[in-house]
């Protein structure tokens, strides 16, 4: 048994796809304390750092799957912004789980655009989270 088992920001159902890339370049997250701690991992991709990474936002793009974490280098000074992935079933089913009957699906999984839309993921301006990353 670990602490991580009984935060309630950690989903035990986790599976190996967790960090994994999606098509797009988004990553893959199920639920939210692994995106804090990838993050926290993460060296600071304009100057090398590690450990500099300080979080200084969270911007919800749930409607499209996505959550976006801002991060700004203590080192030096440069902002990273990571995009994870939370269409996945596996984060769904564990956030309806803590919601209940608050709960509302992303109105347009990533898995497939709903009919009639002409949405690509790039042409909203996030682009793919690897291109600042790495
Ligand atoms: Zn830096």
């Amino acid at each position: 048994m670990t602490h991580e088992q009984h935060d309630p920001n950690y989903n035990p159902n986790r599976t190996e796809d967790l960090f994994a890339l999606t098509g797009d370049g988004y990553i893959i997250a199920q639920d939210i304390a692994c995106q804090t701690a990838y993050v926290a991992e993460q060296p600071c991709p304009a100057c090398g750092e590690r450990e500099t990474l300080r979080l200084v936002a969270q911007i919800n793009h749930s409607f499209q799957g996505l959550n976006e974490l801002v991060t700004v280098c203590t080192h030096c000074g440069k902002k990273t912004s990571f995009i994870f992935d939370i269409s996945n079933d596996v984060y769904q089913q564990w956030w309806a789980t803590i919601m209940g009957d608050a709960y509302i699906r992303p109105l347009m999984g990533r898995h497939g655009p709903p009919p009639g839309s002409s949405r690509p993921p790039s042409a909203r301006g996030y682009g793919r989270a690897g291109s600042n990353l790495w």
